[in-house]
């Protein structure tokens, strides 16, 4: 694993160690603010929001990184759709296949980014549970210290 994960149940206010979650300056003076659905259903669904300490200008890098890392899988994606089209340019059943492939293999790819190239902290919202995960094995290790939790 290439990022460390901590997980809390839903509802647990969770406690921040006070540094900034991506530079770890000692006074952050704003904070990353991180939403998430639990549930599937609506009616079922409990709206999560996370606020970790963070600088004012990490905050922006930290939002950047994460919109960034959704266009360029979307753009692998986009571009091994095109690839498949342009190497099978009749549209018949192999093609279609073909194109299928390209997708895929252009999913795979930012599915790879995923996991090699983690965010700083990034959380995944269960119908039960919050995970939160860290880049840094420290942090991670403080916050599961301040929640009562452990590292996986
Ligand atoms: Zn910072």
């Amino acid at each position: 694993m290439l990022f460390h994960e901590v997980t809390l149940e839903l509802g647990h206010e969770p406690r921040f160690p006070s540094r900034c979650i991506a530079c770890e300056n000692v006074e952050p003076d704003s904070f990353y603010v991180l939403r998430g659905k639990a549930g599937r259903w609506i009616g079922a669904r409990k709206r999560v929001e996370v606020r970790a300490p963070a600088c004012w200008s990490c905050c922006g890098s930290l939002r950047l990184q994460r919109w960034g890392r959704i266009g360029v899988i979307a753009l692998f994606a986009g571009l091994g759709l095109v690839l498949a089209m342009w190497l099978s340019p009749d549209a018949g059943g192999f093609g279609r296949w073909f194109a299928k492939g390209g997708l895929f293999v252009g999913a795979f790819v930012g599915a790879l980014i995923y996991v090699f190239f983690p965010l700083i902290f990034d959380i995944t919202v269960h119908p039960d549970r919050v995970d939160y995960e860290f880049r840094s094995r420290s942090t991670a290790e403080e916050f599961a210290r301040l929640n009562n939790a452990a590292v996986k």
